[in-house]
C-alpha cells in the first residue's frame, strides 16, 4: 500500500517536473574521462570542478532564472549579451555554465593538435609568432587579479585580441572590458589548478598548453569570421 502511495507520487512529481522543464539548461556530458588531461590537469581537479563547480553554476542559473519569472529565457548567448537585464547571480551562473561548457571543448587528451593555417596566419600576423601569443596571453591570465579567465577574441572588426575578465564574466557581455566572440578561454580561479599547482599559476598556465584543443579553437575561429 505504502509502495503504490510513492509510485503514484513519483509519477505526480514527474508529470510536474516534465511541464515545468521549459527553461532548464544542462550541462553536456564530459567529452574526455577526469583523468584523460594528465599530467597538465589532474583527475581529482577536473573532477571536482566539472561535478561540483560546474554543475553549481548550471543549477543556480536555473533557480535564478525560475525566480525571475524568465524561465523561458533558453538562449543563454542572447542572455549573456543583454545582462545587464538580468540579476548578478544570473550574471555569475549564466556567465559560469558558458564559460564552463566552453572550456571542457577546448581542452583535449589528444597530442599537438594545430591551428589551422587560416587561425595561424592570423596569430602570426597580430602576434609575431605563435610563441610570442602564448606569451601575452599567459601575462593576461597570469596579471588576472583574483578569479577570472583570459580569452582569445575575434572582435567585430574581425580581429584576434587578447583579453581577461573577472569572475565569470565574459567578453559576449556588454559589461566586459573589450568585447568579441570567444575562441579560447582559460579558467585562472583557484579550483581550476590550487590542488596541483597550488599559487604557482604561471605553472599551470604553461602546462594548459599542452591539452589545448587548437582544432577546436580553428572551428570557433573559422564560423567567427564568418
Ligand atoms: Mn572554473
Amino acid at each position: 500500500m505504502k509502495i503504490k502511495f510513492l509510485t503514484v507520487l513519483t509519477l505526480i512529481v514527474l508529470a510536474m517536473t516534465t511541464t515545468n522543464s521549459t527553461a532548464q539548461f544542462v550541462q553536456a556530458p564530459l567529452p574526455y574521462d577526469f583523468t584523460a588531461l594528465e599530467p597538465s590537469i589532474d583527475a581529482q581537479t577536473m573532477e571536482l570542478h566539472f561535478t561540483k563547480h560546474h554543475a553549481g553554476y548550471v543549477n543556480n542559473l536555473n533557480n535564478a532564472l525560475k525566480a525571475e519569472g524568465k524561465e523561458s529565457h533558453t538562449d543563454l548567448e542572447a542572455i549573456l549579451k543583454d545582462i545587464t537585464s538580468y540579476s548578478v547571480a544570473v550574471r555569475n551562473n549564466g556567465g559560469g555554465h558558458y564559460n564552463h561548457q566552453l572550456f571542457w571543448t577546448l581542452l583535449t587528451p589528444k597530442k599537438n593538435t594545430q591551428a589551422s593555417a587560416e587561425l595561424a596566419d592570423a596569430i602570426n600576423k597580430h602576434f609575431g609568432n605563435m610563441e610570442e601569443f602564448k606569451t601575452q596571453f599567459n601575462q593576461a591570465a597570469a596579471t588576472r587579479f583574483g578569479s577570472g579567465w583570459a580569452w582569445l577574441i575575434v572582435t567585430e572588426e574581425g580581429k584576434l585580441a587578447i583579453t581577461s575578465t573577472p569572475n565569470q564574466d565574459n567578453p559576449l557581455m556588454p559589461v566586459a572590458p573589450m568585447q568579441g566572440e570567444p575562441i579560447l578561454g582559460v579558467d585562472v580561479w583557484e579550483h581550476a589548478y590550487y590542488l596541483k599547482y597550488q599559487n604557482r599559476r604561471p605553472d599551470y598556465l604553461q602546462a594548459i598548453w599542452d591539452v589545448i584543443n587548437w582544432e577546436e579553437v580553428s572551428k570557433l575561429y573559422a564560423a567567427a569570421i564568418k
